[in-house]
């Protein structure tokens, strides 16, 4: 058996090799490494593929997030709320601009943000709100889209996981994540659902002055050139990686697919474990298992982890200290402040490789060996 990784790119790309070197080789033919073609071609079909108005391309996640603050031309001092239980580039910028990123706890099932117990974090200076679709799943969006409307907030949604998920409305429409608040931001780091073979980004938006903007400050303020309107940023994606890009989404939601088989096939084999809660999957959102994590209930998550490192098999645990008790983000909290639940989770997860390469072989292994575990613990 070859060894085991958490996501199997290499696998993914011999199926798409010739595609993916063409494009690379027309970009270097034609020597147009910035704003290319590609660049363009990538946003339209992206466009197409989401239902937005625009896309702009950016030159990684954490800078889309960035432009989403500034572009939203929020102030020093201007309060953020996030959730605790995210990959630090969510909460990291808002500090960086100079406002206050006020986090929050998620809920225990879906682990995205918990929006019941809101109403007591927000303060005049509340003015945006950042939802996270984590693992792969969309947030709770009608719940999102109303609290922020009850008081007037930004939406900026980080989808750098859940890029193709469809979020399903009470009244029956979806949307595709990432188009449904104000601002959709989005990685194309390579082992994301829509990875290129470097680093990428992108920002999504329905609002034509709202991508004027972004498009603006992603260029150092200047709609035309060496005229500067406002502080920007040089945020670009590489043409070579918009050429990548192109060609992997035409396989995006097929690669969805692949996932939930794997998701699907561990649900299966592992949900009578009793230590183990598998991923719950919400009614509203379908899931692109970007990660399938599970929640180890009886205290042996590292053990558990250590075994099957033993044993040849990665895993990951997303995240292992909640962003509140991060040493870079004391200034932002009261001495012992603390989110049960985000608490609880960085001691439970633990996420086992899921990717595009379904082997069937390789997971048996995966399970055996999960099993065997519980039945020594
Ligand atoms: C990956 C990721 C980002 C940042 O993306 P980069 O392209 O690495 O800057 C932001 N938020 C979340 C939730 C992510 O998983």
């Amino acid at each position: 058996m070859k060894p085991i990784q958490m996501v199997d790119l290499k696998g993914q790309y011999e199926k798409i090799k010739d595609e993916v070197n063409q494009g690379i080789q027309d970009c270097i033919d034609a020597t147009a490494f910035i704003n290319g073609p590609a660049v363009m071609e990538f946003q339209r079909d992206f466009e197409n593929y989401l239902q937005v108005k625009h896309v702009i391309p950016c030159a990684n996640g954490t800078d889309a997030l960035q432009i989403a603050m500034m572009a939203l031309g929020l102030k020093l001092g201007d309060e953020v709320i996030v959730p605790a239980f995210t990959y630090v580039a969510t909460a990291e910028v808002i500090g960086l601009l100079g406002l206050k990123p006020v986090m929050v706890d998620v809920d225990a099932d879906t682990f995205n943000i918990e929006i019941e117990n809101l109403e007591k974090y927000v303060t005049a200076n509340t003015k945006a709100i950042v939802p996270v679709h984590l693992y792969g799943q969309s947030a709770d969006m009608e719940k999102v889209m109303k609290f922020a409307e009850k008081h007037n907030l930004f939406v900026i949604e980080d989808n750098a996981q859940a890029i193709g998920a469809d979020y399903t409305f009470a009244d029956g429409t979806s949307k595709k994540t990432g188009t449904i608040g104000h601002i959709g931001c989005t990685s194309f780091f390579p082992s994301k659902n829509l990875g290129c073979y470097g680093d990428g980004g992108a920002l999504m938006t329905n609002d034509d002055e709202l991508a004027a903007k972004i498009r603006m400050i992603a260029n150092h303020g200047q709609e035309k050139k060496y005229y500067h309107k406002v502080l920007g940023c040089n945020s670009r994606l590489d043409t070579i990686q918009a050429a990548v890009l192109k060609v992997k989404l035409k396989h995006l939601d097929k690669y969805s697919a692949a996932r939930n088989k794997m998701a699907d096939y561990y649900d299966e084999h592992l949900k009578d474990i009793d230590a183990i809660e598998i991923p719950v999957r919400a009614s509203d959102s379908n899931h692109v298992f970007h990660q399938y994590t599970l929640k180890i209930k009886n205290g042996k998550r590292d053990d558990l982890q250590a075994y099957l490192k033993e044993k040849g098999i990665p895993s990951m645990i997303y995240y292992p200290l909640p962003l509140c008790r991060q040493e870079a983000f004391q200034q932002y909290v009261e001495d012992g402040f603390s989110l049960p639940v985000t608490e609880d989770l960085c001691k439970e997860v633990l996420s086992l490789p899921v990717h595009t390469e379904f082997d069937q072989e390789v997971q048996d292994y995966i399970i055996s060996e999960v099993k065997s575990f519980f039945n020594k613990n």
